[in-house]
């Protein structure tokens, strides 16, 4: 009941926002909305493509309104999908340059990224076991440092936000919602609460990031894995640490 609850809330607090979460299984999807086409964040893991197509179909939503897909950084469970939606709608994938390496095929995500705590560990080994395999993927925009959204009619902009992994960037809206990927967790199985992300390539990089949200005027914080957090959650985690 707690639990339903909490979802209920969570889907209410996003009525009326410009932009839809789609859930493929454990990763969170969004869709970014404006006047002139839509943009998708991540595509989740292989295999599940139309989990997506389905979402806009039974939203009224044409598949080739979507005119970008963002990659916000290159495991397996972001892009594995990111050929076919391309396949499908026609649009444009774009990801950081730092990110080139993981999309070539054969890369896995235990090879790509290392655990941050004991968790993250366990957790790593379990993947190891499973399929991660992905069609080599060849962007069509490959960005540095950031991107403007408004070109797409999105009030907002990529920015670059290593850490969790070399290329890791989010979305900022100009409303003060930030789509960060990886670049912070929330929720089982991952974490109990909001937080670090348990996997990565420098947490020192990642607090480095974590400030650079704040100053991009950051406010609700939407990650791949879990529910969005109030920004205050990683000021309060900066400060306590004497990074802030
Ligand atoms: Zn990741
Ligand atoms: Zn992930």
């Amino acid at each position: 009941m707690a639990i339903k609850l909490i979802r209920l809330s969570n889907i209410l607090k996003n009525v009326g926002k410009n932009f839809n979460i789609i859930k493929v299984g454990l990763t969170n999807c969004y869709l970014l909305k404006s006047d002139s086409c839509n943009i998708l964040i991540d595509t989740g893991y292989k295999g599940k493509a139309k989990i997506i197509l389905d979402y806009l179909e039974t939203n009224g939503i044409n598949a080739k309104s979507i005119k970008l897909i963002i990659l916000t950084h290159g495991h397996y469970d972001h892009i594995g999908n990111a050929i076919e939606l391309k396949k499908v709608t026609g649009a444009k994938i774009l990801i950081h340059k730092n990110e080139l390496p993981l999309l070539r095929s054969g890369v896995t995500d235990s090879q790509s990224t290392k655990p941050l705590n004991i968790w993250g560990k366990i957790l790593l080994s379990k993947i190891s076991s499973i399929d991660t395999t992905f069609e080599e993927i060849k962007p069509d925009i490959i960005i540095e440092s950031e991107f403007d959204l408004n070109s797409y009619g999105i009030k907002g902009r990529i920015i670059s936000t290593p850490g969790h992994s070399k290329g890791s960037i989010s979305i900022i809206l100009d409303s003060g919602d930030a789509f960060i990927g990886d670049l912070g967790m929330n929720g089982l199985p991952l974490r109990i609460g909001p937080g670090e992300p348990i996997f990565g390539e420098d947490i020192s990089e990642i607090y480095k990031s974590w400030d650079k949200l704040v100053k991009n005027k950051a406010k609700s914080v939407y990650p791949s894995h879990g529910e969005s957090f109030d920004i205050e959650v990683i000021k309060k985690i900066l400060s306590t640490k004497g990074l802030s």
